[in-house]
């Protein structure tokens, strides 16, 4: 038995009914009541999605160049989408109840995470940027003479600084140094040795400070607002990045054709998404409904002790939450969402546009990397695993049923298409990974003797 939910979970009923399970930090499913078949335009637009993609169309000569792992690809960024009904069984998901699809952000190359997508965007932007006004390049060109020597003689005089827990700062410094930029990231200083260790055999400088998430990018914010030749990649409020992940959209739209999946509204798209700031998750979310419009329900999973967009959505727009306000802690193994306040770009698109937001406790996230790796051979982080509990807490809670119904879903469950997108994993050292399966074994051998979750 593997429920995504325990069975006495709070219904949704009322808007205060879920205070109490946030507060202790038990998982729960928040729908969204403000989400709307056709939202209002948002401070992103479809054009700006689509020059996200022409963008990158336009440096795949150059990323071919500059990353050996895309030569074969051509220079295009893209991650497998693969039906997965081995790992649909062991999750407790029925036939009845839809396919399960995962969509295998953790297998993209260079940073072996969905922040290859953000990162690459907002270096590739800036390159640009520069290039253009050096007169290196043509408006609108290919790009790859940014791999030959005077562009690198340009990058080599500007800095790219980002704050961030592990990911994004992979992703932004091995991509930086790449093209030739010098590259600096500010890190909390629990972030994983493993992460600082990579980074700084790639030539990237490491700087740690004390405190959270939030502390690395107002650090790294402040120090690189006294450099003009350094660009800062605001995690929090960068438009670049958001729109580097909103381009994962089409990819996904020509995948789903490719593979005779309809979506209409006879068969809608669910897509569960593991959130942190929100950046990654909101961005395709946003391409999302651009591509499906509301035919696509996107779902984000945060963890029991970081619900930082739930608890901002769920509070409305007008004044900022952080997860400590209501007593948590910010403290899980899915550290690429240990976030305590979202960011107010992201929360801001996703107020009409996201159906909703369950969380999950760390217990949870350790058996399904653990039946991920069984049943398909996977290789997930923690946070990755977050996205794989959402078909079966949308199905099967009392919360979930209740939303299907009233939007008229439950009637073609069986022709849904669920998309668990698994953010991060490749990089993950053996060592980390092997820790991880064997404490989300026994986590499963206790589950199975009738024990409930001890502590993690
Ligand atoms: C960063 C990250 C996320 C969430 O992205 P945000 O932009 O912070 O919301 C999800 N999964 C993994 C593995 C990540 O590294």
């Amino acid at each position: 038995m593997s429920r995504a939910l325990p069975p006495d979970t709070p219904v949704a009923s009322s808007p205060d009914a879920l205070e109490a399970p946030l507060r202790k930090a038990q998982p729960c499913l928040w729908t969204n009541p403000a989400c709307q078949a056709a939202p209002a335009p948002g401070a992103l637009g479809p054009a700006e999605v689509q020059a996200a993609a022409q963008r990158f169309e336009r440096a795949a000569g150059l990323l071919a160049k500059v990353f050996p792992e895309l030569a074969a690809s051509a220079g295009r960024v893209a991650s497998p989408l693969r039906r997965t009904a081995h790992l649909q069984r062991a999750l407790g998901l029925d036939e009845e109840a839809g396919a399960l699809w995962l969509k295998c952000d953790h297998l993209l190359p260079v940073a072996g995470s969905v922040k290859a997508r953000g990162a690459l965007h907002e270096v590739l932007e800036l390159a640009e940027r520069l290039a253009l006004a050096h007169g290196l390049i043509a408006p609108g060109g290919d790009l790859s003479a940014l791999a030959e020597a005077p562009a690198r003689a340009l990058f080599g005089r500007h800095e790219v600084a980002v704050g961030s827990t592990g990911n994004l700062g992979m992703g932004v410094g091995l991509i930086a140094r790449a093209l030739g930029f010098r590259a600096r990231v500010h890190m909390s200083r629990d972030a994983k040795a493993w992460k600082k260790a990579r980074l700084r055999a790639h030539g990237v400088e490491v700087l740690e400070h004390a405190g959270d998430y939030a502390r690395a990018v107002q650090a790294g914010r402040t120090a690189a607002a006294q450099d003009p030749l350094c660009h800062f990649v605001d995690d929090e409020q960068s438009r670049s990045l958001l729109l580097g992940y909103s381009a994962a959209a089409g990819e996904l739209q020509a995948q789903l054709g490719a593979a005779g999946v309809v979506v209409d509204a006879e068969h809608p798209l669910f897509v569960y998404l593991p959130c942190g700031v929100g950046g990654a998750p909101g961005g395709i979310t946003l391409g999302l409904r651009q591509c499906f419009g509301a035919h696509v329900h996107c779902f984000f999973a945060e963890p029991v002790q970081a619900p930082c967009m739930l608890l901002q959505l769920r509070a409305g727009l007008g004044a900022d939450r952080s997860v400590y306000d209501i007593g948590l802690t910010n403290r899980t193994e899915a550290d690429g969402l240990a976030v305590a306040q979202a960011s107010r770009l992201a929360a801001g698109l996703m107020h009409e546009r996201l159906a909703g937001a369950y969380t999950v406790d760390d217990a949870r996230l350790l058996c399904d990397l653990v039946r991920a790796h069984d049943a398909e051979g996977l290789r997930l982080e923690p946070s990755a695993a977050a996205a794989l509990s959402g078909p079966l807490c949308l199905t099967s809670s009392v919360a979930g049923c209740a939303w299907l119904d009233a939007h008229g879903l439950s009637a073609h469950l069986a022709q849904t298409t669920h998309i668990a997108w698994t953010t991060g994993g490749a990089l993950l050292p053996d060592a980390e990974f092997d820790a991880f399966v064997q404490r989300g074994r026994a986590l499963l051998a206790a589950e199975h003797q009738g024990e409930p979750h001890a502590s993690v």
